[in-house]
């Protein structure tokens, strides 16, 4: 017998805010699994395709959208970026948790044809902060790092639908936060629907 569903825990966050490392640490402590996208941007070094990412060309990308291959789909920074649909229902129904790293217009697509989703949004301390952090990490030109800033800001605008708000100021906080809110989506009862019934015997 299943347990219960899985849960789908969305994670958006601006392209410096320290999702990936939140994203590695959660899936290194619990069995989560992490639902690849689809994109047609280059891979980069040492990223493996089907791991990182499903890296397939605009032509093949199309195709996916119009056969509603896709949960959902969106274009960031000049490339489509999409979730296959198949996997994450699958794992979803056998009761295996996944984990989204998406951006905020496909969440925003996700909190309608997936019921149970859940979604974070995690914040830079300040905007001054985030540019320091883009800078320092020295793999983007000024106006790529331009660029990141003005969705940065835009995604931050639009964060207010979000049901937690984690703060990456200090990791370690920042990823308790993100572990108990998990830990509280998992107790979810709509997740258990059999859950009274063989509790009771009957
Ligand atoms: P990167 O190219 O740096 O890996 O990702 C760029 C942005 O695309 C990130 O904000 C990431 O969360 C977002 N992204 C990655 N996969 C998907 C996806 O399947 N759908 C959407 N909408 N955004 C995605």
């Amino acid at each position: 017998m299943i347990e219960r569903q899985g849960v789908p825990l969305i994670l958006c966050a601006p392209s410096g805010a320290g999702k990936s490392t939140l994203v590695k640490k959660l899936c290194a402590e619990f069995d989560l699994s992490f639902s690849v996208s689809c994109t047609t941007r280059p891979p980069r070094e040492g990223e493996i395709d089907g791991v990182h990412y499903h890296f397939v060309s605009k032509d093949d990308f199309e195709r996916k959208i119009r056969q509603n291959e896709f949960a959902e789909w969106a274009v960031v920074h000049g490339n489509y970026y999409g979730t296959p649909l198949r996997p994450v229902l699958d794992q979803l129904e056998r009761g295996k948790d996944m984990l989204f790293d998406i951006d905020i217009q496909g969440a925003a697509q996700l909190s309608l044809s997936l019921p149970r989703a859940r979604f974070v949004f995690i914040f830079p301390p300040s905007m001054e902060i985030l540019k320091q952090r883009l800078e320092k990490r020295g793999t983007d030109s000024m106006e790529v790092i331009e660029k990141r800033m003005k969705n940065a800001f835009g995604e931050i605008e639009n964060a207010h639908w979000f049901e937690a708000w984690i703060v990456n100021d200090d990791l370690e906080k920042a990823y308790d936060e993100l572990r108990s809110f998990y830990l509280s989506c998992t107790l979810n009862p709509k997740l258990r629907p059999q859950l009274l019934k063989s509790v009771l015997g009957r």
